[in-house]
């Protein structure tokens, strides 16, 4: 599978589209979720090419994933979220139900989230 760089997160990346910007260094980029579930969600992408969770830590160098980590750290603890609790999810392909491929993680807080995922056919 190949990157499509016309995906929603690389043109975020470019500044051909706005986003709320939360955090951003070298590597990365913050920003709040659109169409957010839970008080605090915040999306968390590399800048680099990556299409999924396992594209970027099969193929991005270890300074790429330890910033990309180090950063959720600093945005966990921007929102004092280390002290209430918080969910880090990184759907990924078909099955995870990925919209935007564009590798990213999902910071969830704010509220108590619930089980860990719901049953697509209850
Ligand atoms: P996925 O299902 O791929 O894990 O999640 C994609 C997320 O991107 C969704 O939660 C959706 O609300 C968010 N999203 C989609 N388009 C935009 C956009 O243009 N701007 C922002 N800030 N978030 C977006």
């Amino acid at each position: 599978m190949l990157y499509d760089s016309q995906n929603i997160f690389a043109k975020i990346l470019r500044r051909e589209i706005p986003c709320t910007p939360i955090f951003e260094n070298d590597h990365v980029l913050a920003f709040a979720d659109i169409h957010p579930k839970a008080p605090v969600h915040i999306l968390i992408i590399p800048k680099g090419a990556y299409i999924n969770a396992h594209d970027f830590y099969a193929q991005a160098s270890a300074d790429e994933i330890v910033e990309f980590h180090k950063a959720i750290a600093v945005i966990i603890e921007k929102h004092d979220l280390q002290k209430t609790g918080f969910r880090l999810i990184a759907n990924t392909g078909v099955n995870g139900g990925q919209e935007v491929p564009h590798y990213h993680v999902h910071l969830l807080g704010g509220k108590y989230l619930g089980p860990i995922i719901s049953d697509p056919h209850a």
